[in-house]
């Protein structure tokens, strides 16, 4: 399941260079996360990184984006080109 950015965002910046995926960007108003990027941190660390330094805690899961583990491993292994 990929995270995913509530309009609770205040823009703070701190979220977006700590993602190893790079998917977290500026967005129009607030920053977005791209879901075919984003493996919950899967492959890289244990817990969403995103989601441990958000001032505001508004990076819940995103329901429509559910991915199992096995999932999210793959889109590691394939985003980082070992597949
Ligand atoms: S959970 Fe990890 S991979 Fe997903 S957006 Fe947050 S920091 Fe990036
Ligand atoms: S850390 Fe939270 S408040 Fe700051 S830019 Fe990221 S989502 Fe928005």
């Amino acid at each position: 399941m990929s995270l995913i950015i509530t309009d609770e965002c205040v823009n703070c910046d701190v979220c977006e260079p700590e993602c190893p995926n790079e998917a977290i960007s500026q967005g129009e108003e607030i920053y977005v996360i791209d879901p075919s990027k984003c493996t919950e941190c899967v492959g890289h660390y244990d817990e969403p990184q995103c989601q441990l330094v958000c001032p505001v805690d508004c990076i819940p899961h995103d329901e429509n984006n559910r991915e199992s583990e096995e999932q999210l491993m793959e889109k590691y292994l394939t985003l980082t080109g070992q597949l």
